[in-house]
């Protein structure tokens, strides 16, 4: 009987699983279509604000799908699929060239790019990014590429290279998701980095938990001791806000302030003074 149930729950297993596969391959595929025929991939922006005066210190791209049959995508749910085929690297590019197209056109205002690991491995990345910045005629210095702790700190020679390369370029390395790595505060000194983010995951519950309330005010002491700007995402309530504020982040991101803005929202938003 057991022996029986445990067959059928196996079964079960193994078709749930094909389903699964299969899935991605479709998603692979639709994504390079996608891709190839630039229809249905939008770049949102969220804007960032500064602690201080609360005022707009930049914008992050964040990337969506409106897929022809499943609907709108979240990056979480086809990032994994386009680092693991090599679609991430025409991918980035193109995020990378939209928003400075866009931001090109608001001087002053930062854009902030996140960048997967797998195109840290492309060779002549670098020389790519500054490529585009040129072609966009975005001033490197207002480009912030935002990398987990993984990729920072990865001691491949090329990927050294190519994050010294970006910064003798003027654009600025974000340490992002902080506190989801191996993180340790004495990674923060080594990793020459310009600006730390602190994950969604501490700020969420830094008015519940003395924990992550000692945490976030830890990185941001060190941060601040190093000379290292400090942004909290993930901000939702005014709770959260205040607290932030206390401990001394340096800006601000969350829903908030605003959620991530479809492209006509991102120009109306910049258009109307008043917002920020
Ligand atoms: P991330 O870089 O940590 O971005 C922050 C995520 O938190 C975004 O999710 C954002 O929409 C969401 N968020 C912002 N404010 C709040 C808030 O107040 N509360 C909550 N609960 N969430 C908030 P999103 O847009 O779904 O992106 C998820 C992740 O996908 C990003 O995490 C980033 O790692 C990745 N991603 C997004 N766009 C790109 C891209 O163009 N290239 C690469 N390589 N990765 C991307
Ligand atoms: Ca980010
Ligand atoms: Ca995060
Ligand atoms: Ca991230």
């Amino acid at each position: 009987q057991a022996k029986r149930e445990g067959r059928a729950c196996f079964r079960r297993f193994t078709s749930e699983l094909d389903k699964h596969i299969q899935h991605l391959r479709r998603l692979e595929s639709d994504l390079r279509e996608a891709l190839a025929k630039k229809s249905g991939l939008e770049v949102y922006y969220q804007p960032l604000f500064t602690t201080a005066d609360e005022k707009l210190a930049g914008m992050e791209a964040l990337i969506r799908w409106r897929h022809p049959e499943l609907g709108l995508l979240q990056p979480e749910e086809f990032i994994p699929v386009a680092e693991e085929s090599g679609l991430i690297v025409p991918l980035g590019d193109w995020v990378l060239q939209q928003a400075c197209l866009m931001m090109a056109q608001w001087p002053d205002i930062t854009l902030a790019v996140n960048l997967s690991p797998v195109q840290l491995r492309e060779e002549n990345l670098a020389e790519r990014i500054v490529e585009i910045l040129n072609e966009a005629n975005l001033d490197p210095s207002r480009l912030e590429l935002e990398l987990t702790e993984g990729a920072i700190l990865n001691t491949n020679e090329n990927i050294r290279t190519c994050l010294k390369k970006l910064r003798a370029a003027g654009v600025k390395i974000v340490l992002d998701d902080f506190g989801t790595g191996y993180s340790s505060l004495t990674h923060l000194q080594k990793l020459d980095v310009d600006k730390v983010k602190i994950d969604k995951s501490f700020v969420n519950d830094i008015a519940a938990n003395d924990q992550s309330e000692a945490i976030v005010h830890a990185v941001t002491y060190l941060a601040r001791v190093l000379g290292i700007p400090v942004t909290a995402e993930g901000v939702e309530n005014s709770r959260q806000h205040d607290l932030l504020r206390i401990i001394g982040c340096t800006e601000m991101q969350g829903f908030l302030y605003s959620h991530p803005l479809s492209a006509e929202d991102t120009r109306r938003f910049l258009a109307d003074k008043k917002k920020w």
